[in-house]
């Protein structure tokens, strides 16, 4: 009975508003904790200086991505201020066949279709301290022109509202503490029950 004994592989879910710090949490968890796989996301977006191809994200154009979507790769999928983002399938389903855990870092409209189609999977809000933070995180990080921040900015309030939604809220006051959290909670759904025999 060994392996039946272990809870199913649960798939856990980062999302929360855009300039709450899911970027600086993930990286700490894949410096830290190497046993949680991280989805990595296909986008049409431009590349960031500091950003790797296929590490932080597969960068795309429009029509490769309509490809993913209409040969049915992804998993999830949303346009995010006028870029496309998605969630390769195969990954994901593969880790969770093997009973890793996995940890995708998505907008709220992925969350949603996540919460859809894998109702078992773990939702997190990642929240900030508070909204005038947020706004100040926005405004202040530097990489995006003036209309992609007021596009980010306008997202904010909807994806803030959302947090009802989920099943669990970390707060990223302090982002070390938060990744310690998160990963715990990653943790938490693998536990081996205590065996009887
Ligand atoms: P950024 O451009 O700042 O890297 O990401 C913008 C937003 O897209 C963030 O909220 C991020 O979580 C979300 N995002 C990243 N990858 C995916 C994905 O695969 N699917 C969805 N639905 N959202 C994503």
């Amino acid at each position: 009975m060994e392996d039946d004994a272990r809870p199913a592989a649960r798939l856990t879910v980062l999302s929360g508003p855009s300039g709450v710090g899911k970027d600086s949490v993930i990286e700490l968890i894949r410096a830290r904790s190497p046993w949680v796989r991280l989805s990595v996301s296909v986008t049409t977006r431009k590349m960031r200086d500091y950003e790797v191809d296929g590490v932080h994200y597969f960068f795309a154009d429009r029509s490769e991505f309509e490809r993913l979507i209409a040969g049915g790769q992804l998993l999830e999928w949303a346009e995010f201020a006028g870029n496309l983002y998605g969630t390769p399938r195969g990954p994901v389903e593969g880790w969770l066949r093997e009973g890793e855990p996995v940890l995708l870092k998505i907008d709220l409209q992925g969350a949603r279709q996540v919460r859809a189609a894998m109702p078992e999977a773990q939702l997190v809000f990642l929240a900030p301290p508070s909204v005038e933070e947020l706004k100040r995180r926005l405004v202040g990080r530097g990489t995006d022109d003036e209309e992609t921040i007021r596009r980010r900015l306008a997202h904010a309030d909807e994806e803030l509202a959302a947090e009802r939604e989920f099943d669990v809220t970390v707060v990223n006051d302090y982002v070390e503490r938060a990744a310690d959290e998160l990963v715990s909670l990653l943790g938490s759904s693998f536990l081996t029950p205590l065996r009887a025999d």
